[in-house]
């Protein structure tokens, strides 16, 4: 028998979600394998806190390349199996939960197609966890009997957008947006003329259980508007829905720990 590690068992791969950020929102099983891991591949949305306690000999940062582009997925994959091949116990590490706009499904294909091991461990995404430190639930019995998550990140104005912001409205229910700072005019026009009330309350959540949360609140039709006075920026998710004004009557009173820096715009 061979002790070479070609011929080796791989080793497994875990994709853990971080949560939204805050260390102590990992769950028990992230922690034990973040501390256990040969390696651990990450980018940079878990946040300075949960990334600044890995051990640097023990981390990729697989976010971005020299020069700032974000590393293609594809290469991520195959360092996946590289290491696993080595008989390394990997974890790869994600904002969130992995399987909410995280290609941890993408991911866990390419494992199983290369014949490696994988464990899926689910986290508290930022989707329902920014909105909540907030103070906003993404359903209420008497607001919202539902609750969409989609991506911003495409222009709702080309036919091949796989959003329907037009269904979306006629729900009726809450809509969390996440990689939505950037496209925030777009949708929420898509929205406006969909039909839905220019006055629906929106809520902006930035960096969410993270030092410097940020929360920033207006309407369909203000919130353009107040992110750019706030100066929102990404990670942030958007919440519209009536939810989203419930945060009025219970926010003196919220205990956060969050971020030194709350703001209001016109509701
Ligand atoms: N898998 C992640 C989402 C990844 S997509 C999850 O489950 O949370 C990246 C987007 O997630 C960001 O553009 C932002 O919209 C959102 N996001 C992630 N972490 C966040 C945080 N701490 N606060 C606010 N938004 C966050």
């Amino acid at each position: 028998m061979s002790d070479s590690a070609i011929d080796a068992e791989p080793g497994t791969v875990y994709l853990v979600g971080s949560g939204p950020g805050d260390p102590e929102l990992l769950t028990v099983k992230a922690k034990r394998l973040l501390e256990a891991a040969d390696v651990v591949l990450h980018d940079k949305l878990p946040g300075p806190e949960i990334i600044d306690q890995l051990p640097e000999a023990r981390r990729e940062d697989v976010g971005k390349r020299a020069g700032g582009e974000r590393t293609p997925q594809s290469e991520i994959n195959e360092r996946l199996v590289e290491l696993a091949r080595e008989g390394k116990s990997v974890v790869r590490l994600k904002g969130g939960d992995s399987f909410v706009f995280g290609r941890g499904g993408e991911e866990a294909e390419y494992l199983a197609a290369h014949e490696i091991p994988f464990e899926i461990v689910p986290a508290v995404t930022s989707a329902i966890a920014a909105p909540a430190v907030a103070g906003i639930p993404v359903t209420h019995r008497d607001h919202a009997s539902s609750v969409s998550f989609v991506t911003g990140h495409e222009d709702p104005t080309k036919d091949e957008s796989a959003v329907d912001w037009e269904a979306l409205a006629a729900t009726g229910g809450t809509i969390v947006v996440l990689m939505g700072v950037g496209r925030l005019p777009d949708y929420t026009n898509a929205l406006r003329e969909a039909g839905m009330n220019p006055e629906t309350s929106v809520a902006l959540i930035e960096r969410g259980t993270w030092p410097g949360q940020q929360v920033a609140t207006g309407t369909l039709e203000t919130i353009v508007d107040v992110r750019d006075e706030e100066g929102i920026s990404p990670p942030a998710v958007t919440v519209i829905g009536d939810v989203a004004g419930t945060r009025e009557s219970t926010v003196d009173f919220l205990q956060t720990d969050y971020g030194a820096a709350e703001s209001e715009g016109e509701q």
